[in-house]
């Protein structure tokens, strides 16, 4: 597995490039895309193009050459295959066949983000991309809301004003969040602030809504005297409780006292 740069060429390893100079052969997520970064570096071994949803035939293919002894490199479009991208499959085949696999590691956007966020880094959840369908990125988001650890997406131009704007249908306005831009490329930018404050800079410029993006967010934290609030919303939820559902009330409740409606959800269920 030979991570490749996600942006600067500059950040391609020695290690990496030998490892590609040295294989029999290079499976590649696209290989026109890859041909580029191969030819920059003088590097002529075979390319084959591998999808882990491109069908087992490749993959076999591939594991066939690796039980008769030969050296296979995997690379996607750039960072760290397997991360976002294809490998999966291929990695996890090779290992119940007990072939080895060894990493050459190197750049992946999500470390990088992560590392110069000034959001904590000693715990944290990669959650990927969201679904594209608002729906379905808003209940994602749900799940995520409780999570206290640092969580990170990865989310493409098109769509990281919805995101950051449903990311604020649900966190609310104050969440802390990080957004790295381009990192490693010419118009590398970076913002640190809350959610509110994310989409301002998002819509002041229309270049901050180009390019590739992480987003880092920090995780829950409960506020201080949340636990105060709380015998007042259960209060709440026991005087509904005969005419309406307990997900219903927990709602009412959530909007009365300002608590969150699955905290209050838990302790009612609880109690
Ligand atoms: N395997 C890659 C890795 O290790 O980072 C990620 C592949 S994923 C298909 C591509 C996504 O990674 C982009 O949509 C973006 O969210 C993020 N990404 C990749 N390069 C980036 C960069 N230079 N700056 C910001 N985000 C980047």
């Amino acid at each position: 597995m030979v991570a490749t740069p996600i942006g600067n060429l500059a950040d391609f390893s020695e290690r990496g490039r030998e490892a590609l100079a040295a294989a029999d052969c290079i499976a590649a997520e696209d290989t026109r895309h890859s041909g580029k970064l191969l030819a920059h570096f003088g590097i002529k071994q075979p390319l084959i193009s591998y999808h882990d949803h491109s069908g087992g035939r490749t993959r076999e293919k591939l594991l066939q050459m690796l039980r008769d002894g030969a050296s296979v490199a995997l690379i996607s479009d750039a960072g760290t295959p397997t991360i976002s991208d294809p490998g999966y499959a291929l990695v996890k085949a090779a290992r119940e066949e007990g072939i080895e696999v060894l990493p050459i590691p190197g750049p992946s956007a999500l470390i990088a983000a992560l590392s110069v966020s000034g959001l904590p880094t000693d715990r944290f959840a990669f959650a990927g991309f969201l679904p594209a369908a608002q729906s379905a990125r808003r209940k994602r988001i749900e799940e995520l809301r409780d999570e206290a650890a640092t969580w990170i997406l990865y989310e493409s131009s098109h769509r990281v004003l919805d995101c950051v704007d449903d990311l604020i249908a649900v966190l609310g306005e104050e969440r802390r969040i990080f957004i790295a831009r381009e990192m490693t490329k010419q118009f590398e930018s970076h913002f640190l602030g809350s959610l509110d404050q994310a989409a301002s800079w998002l819509r002041a410029d229309a270049n901050h809504l180009k390019g590739e993006f992480v987003l880092v967010l920090a995780g829950h934290q409960a506020k201080p005297g949340e636990d105060e609030r709380l015998p007042e919303a259960l209060r709440i939820v026991t005087l509904l409780k005969d005419d309406l559902p307990l997900k219903k009330s927990a709602a009412i409740a959530a909007k009365i006292t300002g608590l969150r409606k699955n905290d209050i959800y838990r302790a009612a269920v609880q109690k």
